[in-house]
């Protein structure tokens, strides 16, 4: 196995195109404990620390543009950022601990493709999208679209995400991300809930909902997010969002949580992010 670190998006893009069998890492917080329980060694380990593009994080003409191999730790020290988007910094500052979150990223959360990663529900509420470079150039997609199943994505071979694009959240817009693992600290979530609202007034304007860890990818729960819009958030609104996450949950039944027990949680989750993203969206976003 060789080890390469590449200084620019297109070194990274020939050594992968010309070395069939390689892969790509950031962090390796994911990659080094999978290889070391039997997983294939790649041909050549390409470490994408090395390029500044995708360890830079810019915010200027109402987006954050976020390096896909920028450790977490970056942003949940990013007071703007975390004013911004506390979901999001709440799903990234979950992720293992403070030595895990100074080497994992987003873009490796993200292509580990582990129904489980803390950080996507909350980038999905918001609208993320990523930028993969791919064999003739880069093309932009949303968050949503790259995880297909556990452990696979839409990416071609070849491919890698070079940055995450996030829009300001607008006027009385907030967001929030709750989970619940067996331990409090170092386990993965057995249900994640993000919720983003919008607040005109009372009115809540726009609402999306995802669910992490219970069904082979993320859910989203449009019948709550329907119930949300138009409303002034009650005890009934809740209960509806509740229901229709519980309804949209499709887990698996584990030593860490049964089927019964992670549909449930999905519902009170859900409803408790919905609420929290409510009261920080009423205090202006
Ligand atoms: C002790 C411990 C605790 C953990 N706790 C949590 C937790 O609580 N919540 C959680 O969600 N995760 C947790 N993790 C998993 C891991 O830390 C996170 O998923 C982390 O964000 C992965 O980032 P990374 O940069 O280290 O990924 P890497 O290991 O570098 O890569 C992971 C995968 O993504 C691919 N990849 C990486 N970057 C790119 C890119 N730019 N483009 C395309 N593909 C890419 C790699 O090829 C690999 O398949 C934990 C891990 C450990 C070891």
């Amino acid at each position: 196995m060789k080890y390469a670190s590449p200084t620019t998006v297109d070194e990274a893009r020939s050594l992968l195109a010309d070395n069939p069998g390689s892969r790509v890492f950031a962090g390796a917080t994911d990659l080094v404990p999978q290889m070391r329980s039997g997983r294939p060694e790649p041909s050549v380990l390409v470490d994408l620390k090395r390029i500044d593009r995708l360890m830079a994080v810019n915010h200027h003409d109402g987006r954050w543009v976020i390096g896909a191999a920028t450790p977490t730790s970056t942003l949940t020290h990013n007071p703007e950022f975390v004013a911004m988007f506390p979901g999001i910094a709440e799903g990234a500052g979950l992720i293992g601990s403070d030595q895990i979150q100074n080497r994992s990223s987003l873009g490796g959360n993200l292509c580990n493709g582990s129904p489980a990663a803390d950080s996507v529900p909350a980038m999905i509420a918001s609208g993320a999208r990523v930028v993969v470079a791919s064999a003739d150039g880069e093309r932009t997609v949303p968050v949503a679209d790259i995880v297909t199943g556990p452990g696979q994505t839409s990416l071609a071979a070849g491919e890698f995400l070079i940055e995450f694009e996030i829009d300001d959240a607008p006027a009385g817009t907030s967001d929030a991300y709750l989970r619940v693992t067996p331990r409090t600290e170092m386990d993965i979530a057995v249900v994640g809930a993000a919720a983003r609202l919008t607040l005109d007034g009372d009115t809540i304007t726009d609402a999306c909902v995802v669910l992490g860890a219970v069904a082979p990818t993320t859910v989203r729960v449009p019948a709550a997010e329907a119930a949300l819009v138009g409303s002034v958030l009650s005890d009934e609104v809740l209960e509806t969002v509740a229901a229709s996450a519980s309804a949209a949950a499709n887990p698996i039944d584990d030593k860490r949580g049964t089927v019964q027990y992670r549909t449930q949680v999905a519902g009170v989750l859900a409803k408790r992010a919905v609420a929290l993203a409510a009261q920080r969206a009423g205090n202006g976003g």
